[in-house]
């Protein structure tokens, strides 16, 4: 089987130094690659009766959308502020420099939805904890959370306890 570890690049003191960038966009190059990544999210998926997924802006999409397709299910984007143009939903969170936020459309998620929210990368988990939230208050159900990388050193993890995580690779 394909090692997906093989189709991330890891680039040293990028964006600033002292980070380690991981880039996945040779895995969205590499057409065997991103079907491998998005077939296990799939069944992560199928397996909890998912039945929207949601992905923030911009790399979630990127995940989610093939996913949703392969089970002929919906996407919807959490996008940062002032890109949606009808009634929604904002939730700020913290950076590591500064504050961002993210909104949805109010009428993108029903109650009861069973929801997998998919990004490329897990870091400090600020980014899925807003999306959570904001899922939440439409009375979603958050029913999995899935990732291409997990950054294990930022602990991540602990801030989204009680969530199912799939990391499809850790570094
Ligand atoms: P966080 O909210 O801290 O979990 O960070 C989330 C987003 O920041 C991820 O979705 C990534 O797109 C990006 N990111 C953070 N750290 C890295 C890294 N070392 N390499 C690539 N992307 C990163």
């Amino acid at each position: 089987m394909l090692d997906l570890h093989d189709y991330v690049a890891s680039i040293p003191n990028f964006p600033e130094e002292g980070i380690t960038f991981r880039d996945i966009t040779p895995l969205l190059a590499d057409g065997a690659a991103y079907a491998e990544a998005t077939h296990q999210i799939t069944e992560f998926a199928q397996a909890r009766g998912v039945n929207v997924i949601v992905g923030p802006e911009s790399r979630g999409f990127l995940v989610g959308a093939p996913v949703a397709h392969e089970m002929g299910i919906g996407l919807v984007p959490a996008r940062k502020p002032g890109k949606l143009p009808r009634e929604t939903v904002k939730e700020s969170y913290k950076l590591e420099y500064g504050e961002a936020a993210l909104e949805l459309h109010k009428d993108a998620i029903k109650p009861g939805d069973k929801v997998l929210i998919t990004d490329d990368l897990l870091a400090t988990g600020g980014t899925i904890a807003a999306t959570i939230k904001l899922v939440e208050a439409l009375g979603g159900e958050v029913v999995g959370l899935a990732f291409l990388i997990e950054l294990d050193a930022l602990h991540g993890r602990d801030r989204l306890e009680g969530y199912d995580i799939l990391a499809l690779m850790n570094y």
